[in-house]
C-alpha cells in the first residue's frame, strides 16, 4: 500500500498535468457524482495536494475533488486524449488541452466545497500531514508529548493517521529503528531526548522517502551497499522492513518480525532492545 511519500509524488505528477489549466473534460464513473461534471468543466485547477493517503484536486470556483486510492487506486497521467489499455476501471477522468489525469480503481471519490473539507469524515480525523502541512520536528514532538498520545504504544500510534498523516508500515519500521525505540514502548516511557530523536526520524525519513522515491536508508549507507553489490533499489532501500532474518546494516543483529493485528511488524532487537 502506498504511504504518504508515494501519494505526495502522485499528487505532484497529477498537479503538473492539471494545475493552472482549464479542464475540457471532467467525467465520473459514479452516477451520483455526474451532476458535478458541468460545474468542473471549463474551470481552472488551482492545486493538487495530498492529505495522508487522500488527494485533493482544487478548482478555481471553490469545488474540490476528494479521492482516496485505498489499496488499488492508481492515477495515470498522459496526453490529452490518453486512454491506456488496462484491466482497471476508470473512475475519474480530468482532461485539458495539453494533458490528462485519469484515476483508476479508486472507490472513494467525493466532490465538496473547500469550506466543507474540514468536516469530511476522513479528513476531520486526520492529524497534520507530514509533507503538506509540515508540522516539523517541534510540531511532531509536541504531539508525542500530548496527553492523548503519551499512553499509546508506538507501533499503533505511528500508523494512526490522527496522530500524524502519511506513515504506513515501511516508514514505521524504518523510523523506529532509526530512533532506536522498541515498537512496544509508549511515549510516556521515553525521555525527552528519545522523543526528540523519534520526532526527527519521523520528519526526516518521510521527507527523504519523498525526495528519493522510496529509498529510506541514508545516502552514505546506500552508497556502501551499492559498492557491496546491492545495486537495485529493492536491495538497498530499507534496513528493517521486509528483511526478517537478515542482518541490520547498523548493528549486525538479525531483523525480527512479529505479527501485530494482522500486519507484519519488523524491528531490530539490537538497535531497539525491549525494556
Ligand atoms: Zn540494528
Amino acid at each position: 500500500m502506498p504511504e504518504g511519500p508515494e501519494i505526495r509524488r502522485a499528487a505532484d505528477e497529477v498537479g503538473v498535468a492539471l494545475v493552472g489549466r482549464k479542464t475540457t473534460v471532467v467525467e465520473f464513473a459514479f452516477q451520483h457524482l455526474r451532476r458535478f461534471e458541468g460545474r468542473l468543466r471549463g474551470r481552472r485547477v488551482v492545486g493538487v495536494e495530498s492529505r495522508g493517503k487522500a488527494i485533493l484536486t482544487r478548482f478555481d470556483n471553490g469545488w474540490v475533488i476528494y479521492s482516496h486510492n485505498q489499496l488499488y487506486g492508481r492515477w495515470f497521467v498522459g496526453a490529452a486524449d490518453a486512454s491506456p489499455t488496462t484491466g482497471r476501471q476508470l473512475r475519474l477522468a480530468i482532461r485539458n488541452r495539453r494533458g490528462s489525469a485519469l484515476l483508476y480503481s479508486a472507490s472513494e471519490i467525493d466532490v465538496l466545497r473547500a469550506e466543507a473539507l474540514e468536516a469530511h469524515p476522513f479528513l476531520a480525523r486526520m492529524g497534520p500531514d507530514l509533507l503538506t502541512d509540515r508540522p516539523g520536528v517541534e510540531g511532531v514532538l509536541e504531539r508525542l508529548e500530548a496527553p492523548e498520545y503519551r499512553g499509546r504504544m508506538l507501533a499503533g500510534l505511528l500508523l494512526d493517521q490522527g496522530f500524524v498523516a502519511g506513515l504506513g508500515n515501511y516508514l514505521r519500521a524504518e523510523i523506529l529503528t532509526r530512533a532506536r525505540l522498541h515498537p512496544a514502548l509508549k511515549p510516556a516511557q521515553c525521555n525527552r531526548r528519545e522523543l526528540r530523536r523519534l520526532a526527527r526520524a519521523i520528519v526526516e525519513l518521510t521527507e527523504r522517502s519523498y525526495r528519493t522515491g522510496g529509498i529510506v536508508n541514508p545516502p552514505s549507507l546506500v552508497k556502501k551497499l551499492e559498492a557491496q553489490g546491492l545495486q537495485t533499489r529493492e536491495q538497498h532501500r530499507f534496513n528493517t522492513y521486509g528483511r526478517a532474518g537478515e542482518a541490520c546494516h547498523f548493528c549486525g543483529a538479525e531483523i525480527e518480525c512479529s505479527n501485530a493485528g494482522g500486519r507484519k511488524m519488523y524491528f531490530c532487537p539490537g538497535c531497539q532492545p525491549s525494556r
